[in-house]
């Protein structure tokens, strides 16, 4: 889908908002506005309070009602989706239970932290702050879900339904979807990054391969992707068939008795050459590998930075 890629709060239905964060790489996450007379409810928050400030304040222009958020759904517990949690802090919050105990645990204090050590730390330093040297994670307090659910959770704001949908663990321990069926509208969270290449944290990718058939059997034309331009079913599909080609490569490469990072390096993806970030391969294929054999742990978050440094890193003259 060709839309253009602005900036900032777009209609995407009546009283349906998407909020834009160009270019959707690392850490610029999309968010959402649902608005229904005088009841407001907004899917997730960003990564820091200035840009979750600036995002609030152009809701409440274009939408009155938003100056009080009734509701925040956190899709996943991801800081660029939850970092800006305590500016909505009167909100009910509601989450996955898995998202809610996985937000415990990535505190804003250690990126705070990583970002402040980064300049001793070499290569993986300077990946990490080509990463998030953008934002400021000072001043950041963790505001955890005061409701959780597994499954399924349908909420109403005003006469519209939301329906949430859990399908994680995939990108996370606890991905939720939120569908607007009367509207034809989902805003996926981190199950769709239009344009660029999935990270899969969590896995299995068989999730999120069974994930993207749920989407697919939905009657929608629009979804806000959780990075990326306003997508449609054809970036659903495209993400389908990614994963299902990692997994049928790193079957073969790890027959072979490559390791995940050299099957990183060897597979050819020219149908997604134009996707972003491709340095992510390197932990979606260690995510694969850890499924297809008992040995191979899934990488833990500091190995998984190692790695995609040591794939982003440009190839020797010659
Ligand atoms: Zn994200």
């Amino acid at each position: 889908m060709a839309a253009a890629y602005s900036r900032g709060l777009q209609e995407v239905g009546d009283g349906l908002f998407a909020y834009l964060q160009p270019d959707g790489s690392w850490g610029w996450s999309n968010a959402g506005l649902v608005a229904d007379g005088e009841q407001t409810l907004l899917i997730d928050t960003l990564f820091d309070l200035k840009l979750t400030e600036q995002m609030l304040s152009e809701m409440r222009r274009a939408v009155p009602a938003a100056s009080r958020i009734d509701t925040l759904v956190n899709t996943h517990a991801n800081g660029d989706h939850c970092y800006g949690n305590q500016l909505v802090g009167d909100a009910r919050i509601v989450a996955s239970e898995r998202t809610a105990a996985e937000m415990a645990e990535l505190p804003a204090t250690a990126m705070a932290a990583l970002v402040q050590q980064a300049p001793n730390m070499g290569e993986l330093g300077e990946f990490f702050l080509r990463c998030f040297g953008a934002f400021d994670f000072d001043g950041i307090e963790t505001v955890l879900p005061d409701e959780s659910f597994s499954g399924e959770l349908t909420l109403r704001v005003g006469s519209r339904e939301v329906r949430l949908i859990e399908v994680g663990p995939a990108h996370t321990q606890g991905d939720t979807l939120a569908l607007l069926p009367a509207d034809r509208v989902l805003f996926s969270g981190d199950i769709l990054f239009n344009g660029a290449h999935p990270i899969a944290w969590a896995g299995p990718v068989s999730n999120w391969i069974a994930a993207c058939e749920r989407i697919l059997a939905m009657d929608i034309d629009v979804i806000v992707p959780g990075h990326g331009p306003l997508a449609d079913q054809e970036s659903v599909r495209e993400l389908k068939a990614y994963f299902e080609y990692l997994y049928e490569q790193a079957r073969a490469r790890h027959a072979e008795g490559m390791t995940s990072l050299e099957a990183a390096r060897s597979i050819s993806l020219d149908r997604w050459a134009d996707w972003g970030e491709g340095e992510r391969l390197a932990v979606n294929l260690a995510t694969i590998y850890s499924e297809l054999s008992d040995d191979v742990e899934p990488l833990n978050p500091l190995e998984a930075f190692e790695q995609m440094a040591a794939l982003a890193r440009p190839a020797p003259p010659g």
